[in-house]
C-alpha cells in the first residue's frame, strides 16, 4: 500500500487529532497538557519471577523495584500469546494475532510478515503528530515490505529476528543488525545488544524531547542465547540469566534517567513487560516464573503472565500494586485515548482502554481474555476463574496432557487446583464465550510463514 492510501486509510478510521485536548505545547507553557511520551521496554522470554520486585532473590534489579515504587506494579498482566512473533503483533495491533495471521513464530527462510491493512501503535500515534521508533528485536517479517520503517516507525535499530535463528543446518544467514532497512553488521556482536539498543534509545528521546514521541524497546535478551556486555558478566548472584537481567535493569534505569534529564518525566508514560514466560527447557538459561505454572509455550500462567510495570510521575500514584487484569492487547486503544485519539473502527480490537484504571479515575469495565497457543484456542479468563481446555501434546519435547481445568486464579495462581468437577456451571459457561468468541472471529487469514 502507498504513503498515502495508507494516510488516507488512517484518516478514514478517526485517527484525527484530538481536538486540542492535549495542546502541542513544546515551549514550555503548556507542558502538563502536552500529549504524553510512551516508551514500552519489552523483553524477549523474561519470566513474571525474574524482578526483585517480582520476588525474585538472586538476581538485582534496583532500578526496575524503584520504577514499580514510583508507579503501579501489576499481577495480573498478560502478554496476548505465549510465544514471540504473536505476542508482538497483539501488543503492537491490539488485535488477537490469530485475525492478522500472525499467529505463528516467523524464521529467516519466512516469506510472510505484518499485512499492511494492519495498523500498529506507531501508525496511530503519528496520525496524531507522534515520532516514533523501534529499537530491538521485531521478528513481524524480515523482508522489506515487513520491517518496523514500513509500518509506522520513523526509525529502526535491531535484530529483525530472534537472536537464536543463525542455524546453519536450517541455511539461516548470519544474524543481521539492522539501521532501518540495512544491514550494518553481520553477524551482530550480540554481547553488546543490550548496550547498543540502551544507547540508541537514549539518543531517540534526547532528540525527541521536544514532541510527542513513541518508543518501542523491545530487547532481545533474555531469549537464549544469552549475552551480556563485559561489564556485567559474572557480577550477579542468578549466573548468566541473572547478568543478563541486571543488564536489563541498567539500560531501564539508563532510560529513565534520560526521561528525568530532558524535563520531561511527567509527560512521559513508561511501560515494562515482556513477550511471553521463562523458557523452561533452556535451564539455567531459562528464567523463572516465580509462583506460576510452566512457561513459555505453553497457556498455563507462567506462559503468559507477565511483570508489567507502569510509570507516569503525577498521573499514576507512587507505590500501587494493581490487582485488576490487563493484557498487552490494551496498550493501542490506552495510548491513542491519551493522545487525543481514537482507535480505528473498522475492524475488530480485542484492547480496551485502560487509561482510567491506570490514572485512578474508574475500573475498566469487566470483560474475557482469551489465550492462543498457535492456531488453538485454549484457555480463557473471566474475573478470577481461568478455564483450560484438555490438552494432549507435548511441551518441550515431552509428553504432556490434561482434562479440562478451571482454577480461581484469586486464591491459586499457581494453578495447582483444578475446581472443575466442583463448578461445572462454571465450566459450561466459559466454554460457551469460548465458542462464541471463535464463532465471532469469522473468517481468519492464513497463517503466515
Ligand atoms: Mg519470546
Amino acid at each position: 500500500m502507498s504513503t498515502i492510501s495508507r494516510r488516507s486509510m488512517l484518516a478514514g478510521m478517526g485517527l484525527a487529532l484530538g481536538g486540542g485536548l492535549f495542546a502541542r505545547g513544546a515551549h514550555g507553557a503548556d507542558k502538563t497538557v502536552r500529549r504524553p511520551n510512551f516508551v514500552v521496554i519489552y523483553c524477549d522470554d523474561l519470566g513474571y519471577g525474574d524482578l526483585g520486585c517480582y520476588g525474585a532473590e538472586k538476581i538485582k534489579t534496583p532500578r526496575l523495584d524503584a520504577m514499580a515504587g514510583e508507579g503501579a506494579r501489576f499481577t495480573d498482566f498478560y502478554s496476548c500469546a505465549a510465544v514471540c512473533t504473536p505476542s508482538r503483533a497483539g501488543l503492537l495491533t491490539a488485535r488477537y494475532p490469530i485475525r492478522s495471521g500472525l499467529n505463528k513464530v516467523l524464521f529467516p527462510g519466512s516469506t510472510g510478515g505484518i499485512e499492511d491493512s494492519e495498523i500498529t501503535i506507531a501508525q496511530a500515534l503519528k496520525a496524531l503528530g507522534y515520532a516514533t521508533g523501534c529499537i530491538g528485536k521485531w521478528h513481524l517479517g524480515h523482508l522489506p515490505p515487513f520491517l518496523p520503517t514500513r509500518h509506522g516507525f520513523d526509525y529502526y535499530f535491531g535484530l529483525p529476528y530472534s537472536n537464536d535463528m543463525e542455524v546453519k543446518a536450517r541455511k539461516d544467514p548470519p544474524l543481521p543488525l539492522m539501521r532501518n532497512e540495512e544491514i550494518v553488521e553481520q553477524p551482530a556482536n550480540q554481547d553488546l545488544l543490550t548496550k547498543r539498543y540502551t544507547e540508541e534509545a537514549v539518543r531517540f528521546i534526547r532528540e525527541h524531547k521536544d514532541q510527542p514521541f513513541f518508543l518501542y524497546i523491545p530487547h532481545s535478551m533474555p531469549h537464549v542465547p544469552l549475552h551480556v556486555s563485559d561489564s556485567f558478566r559474572g557480577k550477579s548472584g542468578g549466573g548468566l540469566y541473572g547478568d543478563v537481567i541486571e543488564e536489563i535493569d541498567w539500560s531501564v534505569g539508563q532510560v529513565l534517567d534520560a526521561v528525568k534529564d530532558c524535563g520531561i518525566e511527567e509527560n512521559t508514560l513508561v511501560i515494562f513487560s515482556s513477550d511471553n514466560g521463562p523458557w523452561l527447557a533452556k535451564g539455567e538459561h531459562g528464567g523463572n516464573a516465580g509462583p506460576l505454572r510452566m512457561g513459555k509455550g505453553t497457556t498455563f500462567e507462567g506462559g503468559v503472565r507477565e511483570p508489567g510495570i507502569f510509570r507516569w510521575p503525577g498521573h499514576i500514584a507512587a507505590g500501587r500494586v494493581e490487582h485488576a487484569p490487563a493484557i498487552t492487547l490494551d496498550l493501542l486503544p490506552t495510548f491513542v485515548a491519551l493522545a487525543g485519539g481514537t482507535p480505528p473502527s473498522d475492524r475488530s480490537i480485542d484492547g480496551q482502554n485502560i487509561a482510567p484504571l491506570l490514572l485512578g479515575t474508574g475500573q475498566p469495565s469487566s470483560r474475557d481474555f482469551f489465550f492462543y497457543l498457535l492456531e488453538d484456542l485454549q484457555a480463557m479468563r473471566s474475573g478470577p476463574w481461568k478455564l483450560k481446555r484438555p490438552f494432549k501434546g507435548s511441551v518441550y519435547g515431552k509428553p504432556e496432557e490434561h482434562p479440562v481445568l478451571l482454577f480461581n486464579l484469586e486464591n491459586d495462581p499457581g494453578e495447582k487446583n483444578n475446581v472443575a468437577e466442583q463448578h461445572p456451571d462454571i465450566v459450561k459457561q466459559l466454554e460457551e464465550r469460548m465458542q462464541a468468541f471463535e464463532k465471532g472471529l469469522g473468517a481468519v487469514p492464513e497463517t503466515k510463514k
